[in-house]
């Protein structure tokens, strides 16, 4: 029998695997689960079982956390900015980063894949093409490592690390399931943020799933069809007109409002008429907010960074044209944590030796 990675399920779910793995000792499955999830220990000799009752426990059900490789910070005026990079089961590492927003709250940047083959052009993460996905546990790992390991009060999670979250929508919709499970971790669905670059099928599931209350942000970055064909790929198959279709059906409550990212890339996409056409695609999509993010050059600098009176300037442009705006702070830059820095573009590299050894 494998043992299942018990920090995957749901505290339903486990429930229900336990009854059907476990003729005796399931009855505390729930308060292993909450043990797990809440203390980051799985202990379950502590719930008055029998010895062959808690080996069998553990022989359905494991919970290793990943190795934490390195942690680095970057202070700024709310507070360090930590990059963490963990090595995974088969050896290859995932990052996530733990951004404060002031008084004393924190948002997780998880990631969802090693690698992405979205081959976004200003991105890090895209020059390393698609290694894996991440299976829900893995993905769940990010959160119980900065919270147990480093006790840092996690409070929002934004899928915007590693990756293009809905090319991973099974383990990702999963994770969502066991972040937002109210009788675990229960992460209320409004402190979770979904980032894609556009994927059409992955934002129609996630409509299925019926979480209304989830946010939604897009990762737009150019509005006319030529440029964007340029710095995102996947426009090239479905193109602006298409996503916008897809986000105006989108709508899963009331007063949703979609969240607009673009990364102000200086010479390429930063001109009256740029912010003109963010407009335009933004109008048919009801509430949006458009989180404008400067470009964060990586090894392989797209251009440099932009100087605060562009950003200013631009921002000044997308709220005459009536759009509401938030200017994110760069954080985490000189640790290479800040948007679009994520990944190591040596890791296949890495893995190919691996896979050589351990033939
Ligand atoms: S920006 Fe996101 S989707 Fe694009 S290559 Fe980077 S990780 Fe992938």
């Amino acid at each position: 029998m494998t043992t299942q990675p018990i920090h995957g399920l749901s505290n339903a779910q486990l429930v229900e695997r336990a009854r059907e793995l476990l003729p005796r000792g399931h009855g505390v499955a729930r308060r292993i689960h909450r043990q797990v999830m809440l203390e980051g220990r799985f202990e379950p000799e502590g719930f008055g079982l029998g010895p062959r009752a808690s080996g069998a426990w553990r022989s359905a059900f494991s919970f290793d956390l990943p190795e934490v490789v390195t942690v680095q910070s970057d202070q700024g005026d709310h507070g360090a900015t930590s990059k963490m990079v963990l090595r995974l089961r088969d050896g290859l590492e995932a990052e996530s980063v733990c951004i404060p927003m002031g008084r004393g709250r924190n948002t997780l940047c998880v990631s969802s894949q090693v690698g992405c083959k979205m081959g976004c052009a200003f991105c890090e993460t895209g020059r390393m093409g698609l290694l894996r996905h991440l299976s829900a546990d893995e993905i769940i790992s990010q959160l119980l490592v900065a919270r147990h390991r480093f006790g840092w009060p996690i409070r929002n999670i934004v899928f915007m690390g590693m990756g293009e979250a809905l090319d991973n929508a099974d383990n990702v919709i999963q994770a969502l399931r066991v972040l937002n499970d109210d009788a675990g971790l229960a992460i209320g669905q409004e402190r979770l943020t979904i980032c894609t670059v556009g994927h059409l099928e992955g934002i129609r599931r996630l409509r299925q799933q019926g979480l209304k209350r989830l946010n939604l942000s897009i990762s737009l970055n150019a509005a006319n069809d030529r440029l964007r064909n340029e710095l995102m790929p996947i426009n090239r198959r479905s193109d602006l007109a298409r996503l916008q279709q897809v986000l105006m059906e989108y709508q899963p409550r009331r007063n949703f409002a979609l969240g607009v990212n673009y990364c102000l890339l200086p010479g390429i996409n930063d001109t009256e008429a740029d912010a003109r056409a963010v407009a335009e695609f933004c109008m048919p999509l009801g509430r949006v907010l458009v989180n404008l993010i400067p470009y964060n050059p990586g090894s392989t600098p797209l251009t440099r960074a932009p100087e605060k009176v562009e950003v200013e300037r631009f921002v000044r442009w997308l709220r005459v044209e009536g759009l509401p705006v938030r200017q994110r702070v760069t954080k985490g830059r000189s640790v290479m944590a800040a948007c679009g820095q994520l990944g190591n573009p040596s890791a296949r590299k890495e893995l190919r030796a691996l896979r050589t050894v351990r033939a």
